[in-house]
């Protein structure tokens, strides 16, 4: 194995794959209210052919695979295609981002096909905004025992993703930062990124250093390392804290000169990049029989398209697609 890298010597070896642009919830910044149209069930790739171009990905040097969405496990039979990925030698790393809602009734049979950890994305501590944020009248309930579940089932570490907006959940800063004191939770504060056509606004921004000036109330954080991962979050804890504090900031301060990462859209696009719009279809290729090798030099031409950085900083944001179709 050689290893793939970028044009600009980034190495890539992480495939983030959405297996569904369905989604069980209409988050404000994701979906508009009524959705987004779906595609149909045959524009979708099957659990074959994601697992032929992650073999082929794998065999290129990719050795880190995500499970992303609309919502990954509203897919039947999701635990399949991790067995599948998981028969895969050199891929050492198997997880999955995912809401939580039906985390708790597949957590043990998805631990038990192969997955290692998983991400779940939590905006709030209270019912009555989870189901404002969501546009869902679902329990938060259940979220909270999806992730206790994980966690008893070995699914560690279970890091929780919480998107940050003013006068929406930034008065919740500190009850998540208080829970990695108390329990283990690692949660990881979001910068909000303002898709077009989704119901948020710029003035619901908040970067991560006035997030950052919030916790001075509950003491210093000190630096740590991730307890596992090599993303995009910087982490801290507060002194004998259980858990740690990340912070991702996709606009304020971009992480691209880091980028390890392609991604492969439900319906068999590789993307360089989540927020450009070139893409590089597989999905026809890949049922037209095309060859290892004809797969691999489709990976190799994605991985050389990939861009220096994204150009939110100049108002530019893809219009293809909502996120629900890349996975976040
Ligand atoms: N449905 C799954 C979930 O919510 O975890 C997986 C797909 S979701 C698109 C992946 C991640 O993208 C979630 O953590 C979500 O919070 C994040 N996301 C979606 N829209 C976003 C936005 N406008 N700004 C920042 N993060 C966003
Ligand atoms: Fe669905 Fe995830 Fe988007 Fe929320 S963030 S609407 S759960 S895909």
């Amino acid at each position: 194995m050689t290893g793939l890298s970028d044009s600009f010597q980034r190495p890539i070896n992480y495939l983030r794959i959405s297996v569904t642009d369905r989604c069980n919830l209409r988050c404000i910044y994701c979906m508009p209210s009524d959705g987004v149209s779906l595609m149909s069930h045959g524009d979708i790739l099957t659990y074959e052919e994601i697992y032929t171009a992650a073999l082929a990905a794998a065999e290129l040097g990719i050795d880190k695979v995500r499970l992303t969405g609309g919502e990954p496990l509203v897919r039947s039979g999701l635990p399949k295609l991790i067995q599948m990925l998981a028969h895969i030698d050199t891929i050492n790393d198997i997880s999955l981002t995912t809401n939580g809602l039906l985390l708790s009734r597949y957590a043990a049979e998805l631990k038990q096909a192969g997955l290692q950890r998983v991400n779940v994305s939590l905006d709030t501590l209270k019912q009555d905004k989870f189901e404002f944020i969501t546009r869902r009248h679902n329990n938060l309930s259940d979220v909270l025992e999806g992730i206790e579940t994980a966690r008893s089932v070995g699914l560690n570490p279970v890091k929780i993703n919480t998107v940050v907006m003013a006068g929406i959940n930034d008065d919740e800063l500190l009850d998540f930062a208080a829970k990695t004191i108390d329990e283990e939770w690692h949660v990881r504060f979001i910068e909000l990124m303002l898709p077009v056509g989704v119901s948020t606004t710029a003035s619901q921004f908040i970067s991560v250093s006035n997030m950052r000036k919030r916790f001075k109330l509950l003491g210093e954080l000190e630096s740590c390392l991730p307890s596992v991962g090599n993303g995009p979050a910087k982490y801290f804890r507060f002194p004998q804290a259980r858990g740690t504090i990340g912070f991702i900031t996709p606009v304020s301060e971009h992480f691209c000169f880091g980028c390890n990462r392609l991604r492969l859209t439900s319906d068999g696009k590789l993307r360089p990049c989540l927020l450009a719009e070139d893409e590089i279809d597989l999905r026809q290729p890949l049922r037209s029989g095309i060859s290892s090798n004809g797969l691999k030099q489709l990976i190799e031409e994605a991985v050389a398209r990939k861009p220096l950085h994204h150009r939110l900083d100049e108002g530019y944001m893809p219009k293809d697609r909502p996120f629900t179709q890349v996975g976040g």
